[in-house]
C-alpha cells in the first residue's frame, strides 16, 4: 500500500515537472533512476495533458510579470515563447498603449507635494522638453503624454503648458491646455501691430508666426508638418518654412 502511494506522489512529482519543463525526459528519468521512455509513460498514462497544463503555467507566470517588462524580459523570467507571451497579455487585455503607459511612468519621478516632477528619460538638449516615444506628430513630448494619459485626447491644435515654466516637469497639476495665442500672449504682450497680417491676404496670423519660429527655435528637430499641426493652422508646411526663416514676415522680429 505503502509503496502504491510512493508511486503516485513520484507520478505526480514527474508530471509536476513535466509540465512546467524545468527539466527534460532525460533528467527526470535520472533523478528517479528510470529511462526516458518510461517517464513518458508516466506522462501520458496519466491522462493529464501535459501540454495544456505547462501552457496554463506559462500563462500564469507571463501574467505575474510587471506590465511594462519587455517581451524579452518576460521571456528570460518565465522560459515562455514570444508567441505565447503574445497571446497571453492580448487575452488579459494588456495590449501595446497599456505597456507604453506602464513604462511612460518608470520615468515620473514620485510626487513630493506640489514640487515638479522632472520626466527621468530622455531631455531635448535645447528645448529641454522631456521625449518619449513618437506616437504621431503631436505625441512625442513627455509633458503631453503626461497630460494625455490623465485627460485623453489633446485637442487639436492645443498646447500642454506648463504653470511652472519648467520644461522637463511632467506634472499633471502644473499643466494646463491653451492655445498658442496663449502660449506667446504673455511673452509678446507688447509686440506691434503686425504689417503682414494686415495685407489682408495672408495665411498667418502674426502670433501664429511668433508661434511657429519659436517652436522650431526651441525645437529644431521638429518638421514643418509637425509644427502646421501643432498650430492647428490650415497652411501650407511651405508657408510655415517661409515665415519662421524670415522669407516672409521680414518685418516681424526674429526670436532671439
Ligand atoms: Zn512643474
Amino acid at each position: 500500500m505503502t509503496k502504491r502511494c510512493d508511486l503516485g506522489r513520484r507520478n505526480h512529482e514527474i508530471i509536476r515537472l513535466r509540465t512546467e519543463k524545468t527539466m527534460t525526459l532525460d533528467e527526470i528519468g535520472k533523478i528517479y533512476g528510470i529511462s526516458r521512455e518510461r517517464v513518458r509513460q508516466i506522462t501520458l498514462g496519466s491522462g493529464v495533458n501535459v501540454v495544456k497544463m505547462r501552457k496554463a503555467y506559462l500563462q500564469e507566470k507571463i501574467l505575474a510579470c510587471p506590465v511594462h517588462y519587455t517581451f524579452a524580459q518576460i521571456e528570460e523570467e518565465t522560459g515562455a515563447g514570444s508567441a505565447l507571451i503574445y497571446e497571453t497579455q492580448k487575452s488579459a487585455g494588456i495590449t501595446k498603449e497599456v505597456v507604453r503607459k506602464a513604462r511612460f511612468y518608470l520615468n515620473v519621478p514620485k510626487k513630493n507635494g506640489d514640487e515638479c516632477q522632472e520626466w527621468g528619460g530622455y531631455l531635448h538638449p535645447k528645448s529641454g522638453y522631456g521625449r518619449y516615444a513618437v506616437i504621431k506628430p503631436n505625441l512625442q513630448y513627455a509633458h503631453r503624454f503626461s497630460w494625455y494619459y490623465e485627460h485623453g485626447d489633446i485637442p487639436e491644435g492645443m498646447c500642454v503648458l506648463h504653470r511652472c515654466d519648467n520644461p522637463p516637469c511632467v506634472n499633471i497639476d502644473h499643466l494646463f491646455l491653451g492655445t498658442m495665442a496663449d502660449n506667446t500672449l504673455d511673452r509678446d504682450r507688447k509686440g506691434r501691430q503686425a504689417r503682414g497680417e494686415r495685407m489682408g491676404n495672408s495665411i498667418l496670423t502674426r502670433e501664429q508666426v511668433m508661434s511657429a519660429r519659436r517652436l522650431k527655435k526651441e525645437n529644431p528637430d521638429l518638421s514643418f508638418p509637425e509644427i502646421v499641426d501643432l498650430l492647428g493652422v490650415d497652411a501650407a508646411p511651405r508657408t510655415v518654412s517661409q515665415a519662421i526663416s524670415g522669407i516672409t514676415w521680414k518685418h516681424l522680429a526674429q526670436i532671439t
